[in-house]
């Protein structure tokens, strides 16, 4: 199918569909062979076997991931932590330098922390608000700048556009973990980001019920990745890529209704009486609110708020909800709440999290796509 110009709605369910069907199968079958016979291939990297990312489940993924960012390629992996750590250690080498964004997903930041000094790659933290800052970090041996389209929990969004500005001007690449936002709220590509990250086991597929990753961006350095890939062997199974594949056929349904639960749920807390204080960027008190709403298409099904009270009250608060499920984890069709304190941010010290802005009772929503009113009569009861 052309579809350069055809709506995400029509991507998401036809891009990267096999032309003709196979057999006339309207469904993409899945392909649970690990290896398939040659036909004809002489570089190592185009032999079809599954850890090469060349299945057929494989190629269809890469064509619908690629088509709705509006992107030249993309690559799917087996989580988002793959993605990340595979995608870092193609385009960094001993003695390169990178900057990263100070209030990174936990993962990323345990990966940053403890597997890049041994391996002699430095890095440097900015601050995604002060582009001010920025250019005195940057050295001979800087290679890229990583951001995250979202920060966990509080839901800033850093000045992405004067990012890319900072990197082409200094010759760097640009790389984004776009999983809080989803392709429908934003595509990093388009406002010139190289490479767009997710963990595809989040809102891509939606239905928490895999791990999976995705990378998006230039042909030339996800081909690069794909080598690199194919030797770390972070590959998706084929039976993760056809659950992967149906759960982006509903992407565009799912956040829709996430973006505008979230936004009547933000508007309920900010107006309760017990509630001190709510972080969401579609509500005109955040901070980020007027930056969000001119670079995103919705803002998100994510957010958090602090209780007035003590930690007690907001663990009483947590367990008196039957709707939401005290989980980590986000992005799903089920609402799920937790305390990052506790979970996502337990790695940090509190005086770290306190610095941050994390306090103690801080309390994290994953919105999903219940009715919404059904989930604030449950909060309001929980308040009461
Ligand atoms: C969950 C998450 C990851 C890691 O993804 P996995 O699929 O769990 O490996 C990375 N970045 C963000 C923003 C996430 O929410």
């Amino acid at each position: 199918m052309n579809d350069k110009n055809k709506h995400i709605d029509t991507k998401l369910i036809h891009s990267g569909e096999p032309s003709p069907k196979v057999l006339g199968s309207v469904s993409m079958p899945i392909f649970q062979s690990s290896t398939f016979e040659s036909a004809g291939e002489v570089d190592y990297h185009d032999v079809r076997y599954i850890r090469l990312n060349n299945t057929p489940n494989h190629i269809a993924l890469h064509e619908k991931l690629a088509a709705i960012e509006n992107a030249e390629d993309a690559l799917v992996t087996g989580s988002g932590m793959a993605a990340i750590s595979t995608t870092l250690f193609s385009l960094l080498s001993q003695g390169d330098h990178f900057l990263a964004q100070d209030c990174l997903y936990g993962g990323t930041h345990t990966l940053m922390n403890q597997d890049f000094p041994k391996r002699g790659i430095s890095f440097d933290f900015i601050d995604g608000n002060k582009p001010e800052t920025w250019e005195n970090k940057i050295n001979k041996h800087t290679r890229l700048i990583y951001v995250e389209t979202m920060s966990n929990p509080l839901l800033q969004v850093a000045d992405l556009k004067a990012i890319v500005d900072c990197a082409q001007k200094h010759n760097l690449l640009t790389v984004i973990d776009n999983t809080f936002a989803s392709p429908i709220n934003f595509r990093p590509t388009e406002l010139g980001f190289d490479l767009s990250l997710h963990s595809g086991s989040k809102y891509l597929n939606g239905h928490t019920d895999i791990v999976s990753g995705a990378i998006i961006g230039k042909k030339d350095l996800i081909e690069t990745i794909k080598h690199h890939l194919d030797h770390f062997g972070g590959s998706l199974d084929p039976h993760a890529c056809f659950l992967l594949h149906r759960g982006l056929k509903t992407l565009s349904l799912r956040v829709e209704r996430q973006n505008e639960n979230a936004l009547n749920i933000a508007n309920y807390f900010e107006s309760h009486s017990k509630i001190k204080q709510v972080n969401y960027p579609g509500l005109e008190s955040h901070p980020n609110y007027n930056r969000t709403s001119s670079l995103f298409d919705g803002f998100g099904g994510m957010m958090s708020f602090v209780l007035k009270g003590n930690v007690e009250d907001a663990d009483r608060f947590i367990s008196r909800l039957s709707l939401p499920t005290e989980a980590p984890s986000l992005g799903g069709i089920e609402t799920l709440i937790t305390r990052p304190a506790i979970t996502s941010h337990a790695g940090m010290s509190k005086d770290e999290r306190e610095s941050l802005g994390i306090s103690e009772t801080l309390v994290r929503l994953s919105v999903g796509i219940e009715f919404y009113q059904d989930l604030i009569d449950d909060f309001d009861q929980a308040l009461s």
